[in-house]
């Protein structure tokens, strides 16, 4: 985890060894639901609020939000429970308001990241306010856009960058309704180590069941924190009611995750770790050696194709090479993700290396 993240009242900058947690409803609906959530929220500890005023809907016809009759709503929490309240903004309008009322944090949501232009309007209105800004990754899978979103806040001169990963949108079979894909978040880090990342695992989740599983993996990670939503009444809720949790529940969650220490502590875990990472080298270096064998037979190949003027592509024998590597990947123990896309890259150099053999 970042160390030097920490929060108070003057926002993020410095973090004590517990993970930074926001948590509140998806949506405010009623000042009563707003200010009673935040109330027992404050009361198991959590210091940031979080609440949606207005709500980026997938389909016309849905609640999308109660609007800035609902500023006030959260300026009663910092007043009654001084906690520090958070809200999305997706224009320059959004900011205006949420300045009028006192809001503490900004984020800008998935659907808005997405889209330069309205990003640089959410910019432009923040420039010259240092307020803390988590900018959530775009909905569809690309690194660059949230690095871009980050840097169009960063540029308007805000210091006080969280990035929160929510995961991307994916259609198809899963038990997630945006699918993590941890290699992205964990690339942002690679490339920007001093920026805090928090995960979402409400809108990962999309349902209850899975949040501590994706909660305690962010840990694992050394994520630094959790943006998790928290509802009185999760069942009536009027947005995202299968992904929200009592307060309570919410309590229960944080106090079972394991939290394991980042630094490697003694000669003795260094010197196991070490052997360790030596024998995984070799695996490396041999799995290597067997990738440029095999390409060297895809040269081959691709020399008897051109002097028998044969296509690179022969769909039959590649579908029989995926079937027959995940039967043996499965006996493996092997995830057929995992083996799929492996073997789709490897099946991709090889045909580089045929089309530089045949053209
Ligand atoms: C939200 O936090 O309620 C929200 C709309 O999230 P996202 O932008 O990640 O979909
Ligand atoms: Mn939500």
């Amino acid at each position: 985890m970042s160390d030097n993240l920490i929060l108070d009242k003057e926002g993020i900058y410095c973090r004590q060894n517990s993970p930074l947690i926001i948590s509140g409803p998806c949506s405010a609906e009623s000042e009563e639901q707003v200010v009673e959530t935040a109330h027992q929220l404050s009361k198991l500890g959590i210091k940031i609020y979080r609440a949606g005023i207005w709500k980026p809907r997938t389909r016309p016809d849905t609640f999308d939000g109660m609007g800035s009759v609902a500023l006030p709503w959260l300026k009663k929490v910092k007043e009654e429970t001084g906690m520090l309240v958070a809200t999305e903004v997706a224009n320059m309008w959004h900011v205006k308001e949420a300045f009028k009322y006192g809001i503490d944090i900004l984020w800008i949501g998935a659907r808005t990241t997405a889209n330069p232009f309205a990003v640089q309007e959410i910019a432009d209105a923040i420039r010259g306010y240092d307020i803390p800004v988590f900018v959530k990754n775009p909905v569809n899978p690309d690194i660059e856009l949230w690095i871009g979103a980050l840097e169009r806040v960063n540029n308007a001169g805000i210091t006080k960058l969280v990035a929160v990963h929510r995961g991307f949108g994916y259609y198809g079979e899963s038990p997630y309704r945006n699918v993590p894909q941890w290699e992205i978040p964990i690339e942002l880090k690679r490339r920007f180590p001093d920026l805090p990342i928090i995960t979402d695992p409400s809108h990962i989740c999309g349902n209850r069941n899975l949040l501590f599983s994706v909660s305690q993996t962010a840990m694992d990670l050394d994520f630094d924190g959790l943006f998790i939503e928290s509802h009185r009444d999760p069942d009536a809720a009027l947005s995202d009611k299968d992904q929200q949790v009592t307060p309570q529940q919410l309590s229960d969650l944080l106090e079972g995750l394991i939290h394991r220490n980042h630094d490697v502590r003694s000669a003795g875990q260094l010197e196991s770790l070490e052997g360790l990472r030596r024998q995984i080298d070799q695996w490396d270096d041999e799995l290597l050696r067997i990738l440029r064998s095999r390409m060297y037979i895809s040269e081959q190949i691709g020399d008897y194709k051109k002097q028998e003027n044969i296509t690179i592509l022969q769909t039959n024998r590649w579908s029989e090479i995926l079937e027959d590597r995940l039967i043996k990947a499965r006996k493996a123990g092997l995830s057929d993700q995992f083996i799929v896309q492996i073997f789709k890259q490897i099946h991709q150099e090889s045909i580089r290396f045929q089309n530089n053999v045949m053209n």
